[in-house]
């Protein structure tokens, strides 16, 4: 693959899930995207400050509506709608934000372990009927048409694709707001698959989560540590591996590169190593690789902070509520609000029904008006502190 002079920039990313079938990334770049970026040797001073940031669910269906999750069923009959799969996926990501793990390379590292401090919210859930972005291709970007809130909500599309392959992709690893989105490749099939084979869909739940992930925080700034953008391995001046290229770098010290690793096994082992193989000898755990590790390095946590410390910060809940709200309808497809000073008051009066769920940020006060709430549905009001970096 021409890793130089395409005019789009993308990173694909994927985890294959099963266990019989074997490792399956692809990764796509162009644009001579080297992987050090803007943040690279960057110090956070808020790193140890939980960042939140809101991100969107899409489901998308065909223009008939089917083929996907949707508002009421798993679109094939099952009574577990979208919102509550999309939550399911949030409780996951966020169980991979709250804990770390000590880096499996080099061998005997003493590299710190920090609290991520990071994690995610669910802004709101999009049930989009477009046959036309229905299926994943490497050239096709749902973004423009369907993106919601781009500058402040990271967008997730979970697009069709073969269960052969799930997987993910980004194009922009920026600390610059609106490309901020991921296209997610074959979950519907791949979670009808499972419960067909096994009757529980947990386990791929768990790794396409994982996936999710990673993709997430490519859009926080990281790079892969041993693979190129486009997920091929990088050169480590082994017969295997050959050759170097100073590029193939996440621009980070303490994440070690391919060459360094493979010096220090003679060559035998290259890090990256395929889907729950992080606990074999040589290779790596990094949540960026493709190992299924979720560690992250002192300074690969400084990048993300540095980033929504800087331009990223618009995509924080703590940035959102500086900014009064006014509100004419509450519930789905949002699931949260955000604002200074939120005003509910609606010309004629409305109410949160049935099954909704929604969660108000604010940092000043709420104000209800023409408003009420259905027995079966939840409304938590939060109190949430402004960003002071
Ligand atoms: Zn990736």
């Amino acid at each position: 693959m021409n890793k130089i002079g395409l005019i789009l920039a993308f990173v694909l990313c994927g985890f294959y899930l099963k266990a019989q079938l074997s490792s399956n990334n692809i990764c796509i770049i162009g644009n001579g995207n080297v992987q050090k970026s803007s943040t690279d040797n960057a110090v956070a001073k808020s790193i140890s400050q939980l960042k939140i940031v809101r991100v969107n669910f899409h489901f998308i269906q065909k223009d008939d509506g089917t083929g996907n999750f949707n508002e009421v069923t798993d679109g094939d009959g099952r009574l577990k709608n979208g919102y509550v799969m999309a939550q399911e996926f949030l409780n996951r990501m966020n169980g991979f934000c709250n804990s770390n793990e000590a880096l499996s390379i080099p061998i005997g590292n003493s590299i710190p372990v920090l609290n991520k401090n990071y994690k995610f919210i669910l802004d709101a859930v999009y049930f989009d009927k477009s046959t036309a972005y229905y299926t994943y291709t490497s050239f096709q970007y749902p973004h423009a048409l369907l993106g919601k809130n781009q500058n402040n909500v990271m967008n997730i599309y979970m697009q069709y694709g073969s269960t052969a392959q799930p997987g993910g992709s980004v194009i922009d690893i920026s600390t610059t707001p609106g490309l901020k989105y991921t296209r997610m490749r074959s979950f519907w099939p791949g979670y009808l698959d499972q419960l067909a084979t096994e009757g529980d869909y947990s386990g791929f739940q768990h790794a396409f989560a994982m996936s999710i992930t990673h993709e997430l925080t490519h859009l926080l700034t990281l790079s892969h540590t041993v693979l190129y953008p486009g997920a091929d391995p990088c050169p480590a001046n082994c017969p295997n591996y050959p050759g170097t290229d100073a590029s193939c770098d996440d621009g980070c010290a303490d994440t070690p590169t391919a060459e360094e690793v493979m010096a220090a096994n003679n060559c035998a082992k290259h890090p990256n190593c395929g889907f729950n193989k992080f606990d074999i000898l040589y290779c790596s755990n990094n949540l960026m690789d493709y190992n299924s590790g979720i560690s992250l390095t002192p300074c690969q946590l400084n990048k993300i902070h540095t980033g929504l410390e800087g331009g990223l910060k618009t995509y924080l809940t703590c940035e959102a509520v500086k900014t009064d709200l006014v509100l004419s309808t509450v519930g789905f497809p949002n699931m949260s609000y955000f604002g200074k000073k939120i005003t509910v008051n609606p010309p004629a009066p409305i109410e949160l029904v049935t099954n909704n769920i929604t969660d108000m940020y604010f940092s000043e006060s709420v104000d209800f008006s023409n408003f009420s709430v259905r027995y079966g549905s939840t409304l938590d009001v939060i109190y949430e502190t402004p960003c002071n970096y």
